[in-house]
């Protein structure tokens, strides 16, 4: 078995004339993307007024659209606008959640996503314990592909069949591949794995299949995917062509708060619900003021084994969740997020 592992993550801050700072942040090839914004996008972005974000949005976009609007530049424009809209946040003495729509509802439901193949006795401890925390819904990862063969195909069902023991079937299951299949293989699964009604099979097949997805999507399990996709424009595509039944954008690299705000107008108008890529402050404000927005990931915080619990370890504020939901707070202004000293010793950092 094979894991993909980030062990990187840039912080991105704008300090305004008054010293107000707002905090971005990018996860994809950090090293890159710091390079990215002090050589094409800072020069942008100094002197602008971050009310006008829209524009500076724009502005980066249009000035980078031959190199950056997917990959690498959109990353670094993602986090550049995740900053102004903290600082917007900061300055207005609001929650950046209050900015777009406000609250719509009391608590943010959450649901478990981790359950990484291992042995089927560990992961039925793992659902077990998630269980007893108040988790309703759990999302499990498959660790074998189409080089594993037939004897893979059968661990792989083990696997879903193990969890949906303990958890039983009044409680959603989400299952996710990563793009680790591919479309021969992803036909010859859904049809093992319907009697196990995943909520969601997630990122069957690579990100720029989107014909794959087309196809997969008119079977009997909903396909979700779009963490791997840039900007309104890609998402829409995903949208117009019914490639996914849930939209799962990742905001530090879809083009920041800016472009997922429009994003979610778009997945709305098309009746797909949106829940953001991974846990993180940017996500659950995006989450709590939008209805179209049902649930959010979370990763439970544990010792850092894959790279989702680094966001935990690098910002201080990010919440955590209660018997299955989260809140955001009312008067804590900009996103919430501070950069946490308490893990230094762990991180080698690039200045
Ligand atoms: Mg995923």
């Amino acid at each position: 078995m094979h894991s993909f592992r980030f062990h990187q993550w840039l912080t991105c801050e704008i300090t305004t004339d008054d010293g107000t700072v707002g905090i971005g942040n990018a996860a994809l090839a950090p090293s890159l993307v710091k390079k990215a914004i002090d050589d094409y996008y800072s020069p942008l972005v100094i002197g602008e007024d971050p009310f006008d974000y829209a524009y500076i949005w724009e502005k980066m976009y249009r000035r980078t659209h031959a190199w950056g609007r997917k990959g690498i530049g959109m990353v670094a424009i993602s986090a550049i606008d995740i900053a102004i809209w903290d600082l917007m946040g900061k300055l207005s003495n609001k929650p950046v959640f209050k900015l777009l729509g406000g609250r719509t509802k009391e608590k943010i439901p959450v649901y478990y996503s981790k359950l990484y193949a291992g042995t089927i006795d560990a992961m039925q401890a793992e659902a077990t314990e998630a269980m007893n925390n108040g988790y309703t819904a759990f999302k499990t990862r498959f660790g074998y592909g189409p080089k594993d063969g037939m004897s893979g195909m059968r661990e792989n069902l083990k696997r879903v069949a193990a969890v949906r023991e303990v958890i039983g079937y009044d409680r959603d299951l989400m299952v996710e591949a990563y793009m680790g299949w591919n479309l021969d293989y992803t036909r010859r699964m859904i049809p093992k794995l319907v009697q196990y009604e995943p909520r969601w099979l997630e990122e069957p097949v690579i990100a720029d299949d989107v014909r794959g997805y087309v196809e997969l999507n008119k079977g009997p399990i909903p396909i979700s995917g779009g963490e791997h996709e840039f900007s309104l424009l890609g998402c829409a595509n995903l949208l117009q062509e019914k490639a996914v039944s849930v939209l799962q954008y990742d905001t530090n690299r879809v083009g920041g708060i800016t472009a997922a705000a429009k994003i979610n107008a778009v997945a709305e108008a098309h009746q797909i619900p949106v829940i953001p890529h991974a846990g993180q402050m940017h996500n659950y404000h995006l989450t709590m003021s939008n209805f179209n927005c049902p649930i959010s990931e979370y990763f439970p915080v544990f010792d850092v084994e894959v790279g989702n619990e680094l966001f935990y370890y690098i910002f201080e504020g990010d919440p955590d969740a209660k018997d299955g939901f989260l809140d955001l707070d009312d008067n804590l202004p900009g996103l919430g997020i501070s950069i946490s000293d308490r893990h230094l010793e762990h991180f080698d950092i690039d200045e």
